[in-house]
C-alpha cells in the first residue's frame, strides 16, 4: 500500500510538472505596463508588448512555490486554463504607497514583467497582497503570441559580456550588470569596475558556495554624461537610465523610476536578475525584490553596499534597521511578513524558530550574551517596536557585519536552487 502510494505520488510529480517546450520558446516576452494610484488605492494599464531574444530563467521550476514579494505574476493556458507560468516580484510602486507623498497625490510607475515566449494563446494576470498577505488579483491581459502588434524591435542593441560563466543560462542563476552613468569613454573602467565586483560577490557566502551555478553578464550600455542625478545638490546629468539620489527624499536611495527603461537595457543579455552599477563616489544605492538592484560602486563601501542590495534583490530580505523618515507603517504588525529575514510574531513557526536554541529566549533580549547568537532581537524593517530580526547585526541591518545571518542565507541558497535548476 505505501509503495503504491509513492508510486501515485512519484507520477504526480512527474506528470504534473510543466513542461517548457509544450507551452514555451526559448526567448523572452515582456509586458509592459502602468502601476498607478495613491495610498489605499492602485491600478495597471497596458502599455505594449515586446519580444526579446534571450530567455535566462529556469526551464523546470516554471511555477514559482516560494511565496516571496508583494506580487505575483501569473500566466495561464487559454485553453485549459492551467498556471503554466509564475514569479513573485516587488516594485518601487508599492514603496512608495508607504510615503507621505502618496497621502496627497495619485502617481504612475512604468512596470514591466518578463514571461518566457509562449507558443499559445494566454492570459497574464498580476496579484497583489491583500490586508493579510495572500495574493488578489489585480490585473489580468489576455496575449495571442502570434499578433503582429508585438514588438520585435529592441530599443538598445548593446554588446554584452561574460564576467563569469558557469554555464547554460537555463541552469545557472544569470545576474546581468547594466552600466549606469559610463560615458563611451569611461567603458574599460565599467568593464574593470564589473570584472571587481564579479570576484567581490564569490567572496561572500552563500555565494561563494554557489560560483559555479551562477553566471554574471554585463551589458557595455554608455550614458551621454556620467553619474547620476543628485536633486538636493542641483546636478542633473543625461544618464541612459535616468537614475537619482533622493529618491522618495532619502538622500542615500539612488533608484530608477523608468523600469521599462531598465529592461530596454537588460535586454542584451540572458537574465535572473538586473544589477545596475552606477558611477558614483557619493555613498548610496537600492534594491527591489525581482525588479532590481542599483549601487554606486565609486563609494568605499561599494562592496558591502552591493551585496546588502543583492539581499534585497535576489531574495526580498528585509532591512533590519531602523528608519523613521522615509516610510510609514511598512510592514502591518498583525501579520507576518513575507520576509525570510524578519518578524512580527504573529506566525514565527513558519520563519526561524526551527533553527533556535532552547537557552535561547523569545524575544532574546539586546544583552551582550546574545549578541553573537541566533535570537528574535526587537527592531527592524524601518521600525524599533513590534518587528524582529534574528540577530543583533547583519549585513541587511548595518554594513559593518559584514555577512549575512542563517535565516537570510538559508533564504538565499533556496532561491540559488530553484532558479538554477
Ligand atoms: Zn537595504
Amino acid at each position: 500500500m505505501k509503495l503504491f502510494l509513492i508510486l501515485i505520488l512519484l507520477s504526480c510529480s512527474i506528470f504534473g510538472q510543466i513542461k517548457f517546450d509544450d507551452y514555451f520558446l526559448s526567448k523572452t516576452l515582456r509586458v509592459d505596463y502602468f502601476h498607478s494610484g495613491n495610498k489605499t488605492e492602485e491600478w495597471m494599464t497596458y502599455s505594449k508588448l515586446i519580444e526579446e531574444p534571450y530567455w535566462g530563467g529556469s526551464r523546470i521550476n516554471l511555477v514559482d512555490t516560494l511565496n516571496l514579494g508583494n506580487f505575483m505574476v501569473k500566466v495561464f493556458d487559454a485553453t485549459s486554463g492551467t498556471l503554466i507560468y509564475s514569479r513573485g516580484f516587488s516594485s518601487l510602486f508599492q514603496e512608495w504607497q508607504t510615503t507621505d507623498e502618496a497621502k496627497k497625490v495619485n502617481k504612475t510607475f512604468p512596470e514591466s514583467v518578463i514571461i518566457p515566449f509562449p507558443k499559445n494563446k494566454i492570459k497574464l494576470q498580476i496579484d497583489g497582497r491583500d490586508d493579510k498577505n495572500n495574493f488578489v488579483k489585480i490585473w489580468e491581459y489576455d496575449i495571442d503570441p502570434t499578433s503582429y502588434f508585438i514588438s520585435k524591435e529592441m530599443k538598445h542593441k548593446f554588446p554584452n559580456m561574460k564576467i563569469h560563466y558557469s554555464g547554460d543560462p537555463a541552469v545557472n542563476y544569470d545576474i546581468v550588470l547594466l552600466a549606469e552613468g559610463y560615458t563611451n569613454d569611461e567603458m574599460e573602467d565599467f568593464i574593470e569596475s564589473c570584472n571587481f565586483y564579479g570576484e567581490a560577490l564569490f567572496k561572500y557566502e552563500p555565494f561563494k558556495e554557489y560560483k559555479d551555478k551562477i553566471n554574471i553578464w554585463a551589458v557595455l550600455s554608455p550614458s551621454k554624461e556620467s553619474g547620476s542625478d543628485i536633486p538636493a545638490d542641483s546636478v542633473w546629468v543625461n544618464t541612459i537610465m535616468n537614475s537619482s539620489y533622493y529618491t522618495f527624499n532619502s538622500e542615500r536611495y539612488v533608484m530608477v523610476e523608468d523600469f521599462q527603461g531598465v529592461r530596454d537595457i537588460a535586454a542584451n543579455a540572458p537574465y535572473d536578475q538586473i544589477y545596475i552599477l552606477a558611477n558614483n563616489d557619493k555613498y548610496g544605492g537600492g534594491a527591489i525584490y525581482n525588479f532590481y538592484s542599483i549601487t554606486a560602486i565609486k563609494n568605499a563601501a561599494g562592496e558591502k553596499v552591493f551585496i546588502h542590495e543583492l539581499g534585497h534583490g535576489l531574495v526580498g530580505l528585509a532591512d533590519e534597521y531602523v528608519d523613521k523618515y522615509t516610510y510609514n507603517e511598512y510592514y502591518k504588525l498583525d501579520v507576518e511578513p513575507w520576509e525570510p529575514n524578519i518578524t512580527t510574531l504573529v506566525n514565527f513557526d513558519e520563519k526561524w524558530k526551527y533553527l533556535l536554541d532552547e537557552d535561547v529566549p523569545v524575544p532574546t533580549p539586546n544583552e551582550e550574551r546574545y549578541k553573537s547568537r541566533l535570537g528574535v532581537f526587537e527592531g527592524g524593517g524601518y521600525v524599533a517596536k513590534g518587528v524582529y530580526r534574528p540577530t543583533f547585526d547583519s549585513i541587511m541591518n548595518t554594513l559593518a557585519s559584514g555577512k549575512f545571518n542563517l535565516p537570510s542565507l538559508l533564504a538565499i541558497k533556496k532561491v540559488l536552487d530553484f532558479y538554477s535548476k
